[in-house]
């Protein structure tokens, strides 16, 4: 049994002062929850976000990193920055940091290695464009991205990691994917890791569905044969709403 896995990607949201209200109007609502709950802050947030959920069941990711420890990479944060600090997950990959700053597949793996080497669990975000959907793509795009992205990746390692299925044009939009739509995409996600990976690894392996998830969508996603969870944006950013969308079982 795969436990669910829902994170918060704050994105470019909440000053250190708000970030911090937020985690204390989430802290009581959300320690119920069945499945695991991840908040991921700005870089500026993470350090007290993490003081704050001490002795509770929220987790915390980073939104990003580099790969290497250290040097001469101005503006860069590394993995044993965030390992320090006890960041347990790290987003890589998303389409802000694919289509906005050009982030792309090599260095994506790259990410995506240096986060194993340091102890951070990856939540690797793929997903097609709308134009790239309507040419009858999504297969085609994924199975590149994750065949790119997770290469020279131990099955052992792949079985620990999160895959985020997040249709582009689902993101910040209000349209979500159908969720039958959003099963069949993440069930395609888990044949590829099977035949690549193993049977373990399929298994075991979480895969979220990101793109405009809300309170009143996530019951029908989480009923789902293959989605384990959701990577919310713009909803994480609201405390009664994020706690809704975590408590979906009540
Ligand atoms: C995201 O940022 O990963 C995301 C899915 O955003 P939103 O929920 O706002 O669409």
């Amino acid at each position: 049994m795969r436990r669910p896995i829902i994170a918060g990607n704050w994105k470019m949201n909440k000053t250190p002062r708000e970030a911090a209200q937020l985690v204390l109007e989430l802290r009581d609502k959300v320690k119920d929850a069945k499945c695991e709950v991840v908040l991921c802050p700005p870089f500026t947030s993470l350090a007290q976000v993490i003081t704050l959920v001490e002795d509770t069941n929220i987790k915390v990711g980073a939104q990003n990193m580099y790969y290497e420890e250290n040097g001469a990479f101005t503006g860069e944060v590394s993995p044993i920055m965030l390992k320090e600090i006890g960041v347990s997950y790290v987003i890589l990959g998303h389409s802000e940091r694919r289509m906005i700053f050009k982030e792309d597949d090599e260095l994506i793996n790259k990410k995506v290695k240096a986060a194993f080497l340091h102890g951070l669990t990856p939540i690797l975000c793929v997903g097609e464009t709308l134009e790239e959907r309507e040419q009858n793509r999504t297969f085609e795009v994924i199975k590149n991205q994750l065949e790119k992205n997770l290469d020279g990746i131990d099955a052992a390692k792949v079985e620990e990691m999160v895959i985020a299925y997040e249709p582009v044009w689902a993101i910040g939009t209000g349209k979500t994917a159908t969720a039958d739509d959003a099963n069949q995409v993440i069930k395609f996600i888990r044949s590829e890791i099977r035949n690549r990976f193993g049977d373990s690894a399929a298994d075991k392996i979480r895969i979220q569905y990101g793109g405009s998830v809300k309170s009143s969508t996530i019951k029908e996603q989480m009923a789902q044969s293959d989605i384990d969870g959701a990577l919310v944006g713009g909803a994480s950013l609201i405390a009664t709403e994020f706690a809704a969308i975590v408590n979906y079982e009540e």
